[in-house]
C-alpha cells in the first residue's frame, strides 16, 4: 500500500532547539539498534518508521553496525525511504555513527579518518541517501589524536556528505577537547550521544556543564534503560522481552532484585501521576530542559505511540522529584 503521511503529524510533538543550533529536534526520536534487522520481521520495522513518522518523530538514528547482521538497518532504513518517506526526505534528520567493529583489518573500526569516511560511504550506500543530516563519531578512540577525529568530521560536513556533526560515548573530558577543537575548525559540535536514564545519571557528573559550555545538544539514548524502566519487567521477564530474546546487550541477570525493587517503587509515583512508567522515565529525561531529545527503541508500533504520550505531562512537583531521588539513592 502507498504510504501518505497524517496530516496531523506536526499536532502534537514538541520540537527541541539542539544547544544553540538552529536545528531541532523532536523531544522523542526513534533509534534502530534492535528490531530493525536483518533477523526482524521487516514489515514490523517498516510500520515502526511510518507510524513514528505520522506522530511528529522526525528524527532517526542509525549507526554502521545496526542489525544484526551489522548494516542491515541503514538498509531497511533505506528501503522504507525509497518505499514510503521519500518525498518526505527534507522533513527527516537521519543520523548515523562510526566506531564500533565494522569490518576485518586496522581501519574496521574506531577513530581514524580513514574509517570514519569510508565507514560513512558504505553507510550512505545501503541507505540510499546523497548525505545524512548528523553523522557522529561513536566512540572516543585513545589511540587516534583527537585532531584526526575531529578533522575527519570536519572534512565530510564540508564534503556535503553530512549537515551536522556529533560524538557518543566521549566521557566528559574528551567532549570538551573534541568541542575546541571542532570549534576551531568552523565546524561546531552539534550534539553529543550518551546514555542516560534514571538509572544510569553519569552525564549528571560533569559532562552536561561541557555541553552547556560549548551550547552542544544531547540526545539520551536507553532512557528506558532497555525495557527495564517500563511495565515490561515488573511481573517477571515475558517472552517477547529484549532480555529474553537473542541481544547480547540485556539479559535476565541484568535485571536483579534491587533494580526491580526500585522499579517498582517508580512505578507506584508514576500511576500517581496518570502515567505508565515508561512515559514516567522519559518524563523525567526530559524535565529539566538540559537533553533535547530522548533516544528510544521499540519492538512494535503500539510502544511508541504509548512512549509518545508522555509528552502531555513533562512537568514534576519538587516533591515528585524528591520521592524519584529517594528511590534512586544507593
Ligand atoms: P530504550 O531504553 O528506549 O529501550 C527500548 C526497548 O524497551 C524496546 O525495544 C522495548 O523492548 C522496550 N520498550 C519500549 N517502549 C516500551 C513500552 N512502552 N512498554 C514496554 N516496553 C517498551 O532504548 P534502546 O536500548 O532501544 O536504545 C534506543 C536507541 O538509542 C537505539 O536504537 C540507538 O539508536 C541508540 N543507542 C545508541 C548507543 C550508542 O552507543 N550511541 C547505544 C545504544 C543505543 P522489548 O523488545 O522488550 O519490547
Amino acid at each position: 500500500m502507498v504510504y501518505v503521511a497524517s496530516d496531523a503529524r506536526y499536532e502534537t510533538m514538541k520540537y527541541n532547539r539542539v544547544g544553540r543550533s538552529g536545528l531541532k529536534l523532536p523531544a522523542i526520536s526513534l533509534g534502530l539498534w534492535h528490531n530493525f534487522g536483518g533477523i526482524n520481521n521487516a514489515e514490523n520495522g517498516r510500520n515502526m518508521i511510518t507510524r513514528s513518522f505520522d506522530l511528529g518523530i522526525t528524527h532517526f538514528d542509525l549507526a554502521n553496525n545496526y542489525g544484526p547482521p551489522a548494516g542491515s538497518a541503514e538498509q531497511l532504513f533505506g528501503q522504507v525511504l525509497a518505499q514510503d518517506l521519500k518525498p518526505y526526505r527534507d522533513e527527516l534528520v537521519i543520523s548515523t555513527k562510526a566506531g564500533y567493529y565494522m569490518w576485518p583489518g586496522p581501519y574496521g573500526e574506531w577513530g581514524s579518518r580513514k574509517n570514519l569516511v569510508s565507514s560513512l560511504n558504505q553507510s550512505l550506500k545501503r541507505m540510499g541517501l546523497d548525505y545524512v543530516d548528523i553523522f557522529y563519531s561513536h566512540r572516543y578512540d585513545p589511540e587516534t589524536p583527537l585532531e584526526e577525529t575531529m578533522m575527519a568530521l570536519d572534512h565530510i560536513v564540508r564534503s556535503g556528505k553530512a549537515l551536522y556533526v556529533g560524538i557518543s560515548n566521549y566521557p566528559a573530558e574528551q567532549t570538551k577537547q573534541a568541542a575546541e577543537i571542532l570549534k576551531g575548525l568552523g565546524t561546531p559540535l552539534l550534539i553529543h550521544q550518551p546514555k542516560y536514564s534514571m538509572l544510569d545519571r553519569w552525564i549528571e557528573d560533569g559532562l552536561q556543564d561541557v555541553l552547556d559550555e560549548y551550547g552542544t545538544g544531547s540526545i539520551a539514548f536507553c532512557p528506558l534503560a532497555q525495557g527495564v524502566l517500563t511495565n515490561k519487567y515488573l511481573n517477571g521477564i515475558p517472552e517477547d522481552s529484549r532480555a529474553k530474546g537473542p541481544s547480547v546487550f540485556l539479559n535476565e541477570n541484568n535485571i536483579s532484585p534491587e533494580t526491580l525493587r526500585k522499579v517498582r517503587a517508580l512505578n507506584q509515583i508514576a500511576a500517581s501521576r496518570g502515567q505508565s512508567l515508561a512515559q514516567f522515565a522519559l518524563a523525567w529525561v526530559l524535565r529539566d530542559g538540559k537533553v533535547t531529545s530522548a533516544l528510544i527503541g521499540a519492538s512494535r508500533p503500539s510502544q511508541i505511540e504509548e512512549n509518545v504520550a508522555a509528552l502531555s505531562q513533562l512537568e514534576f512537583s519538587s516533591e515528585e522529584l524528591e520521592r524519584i531521588e529517594s528511590i534512586l539513592r544507593p
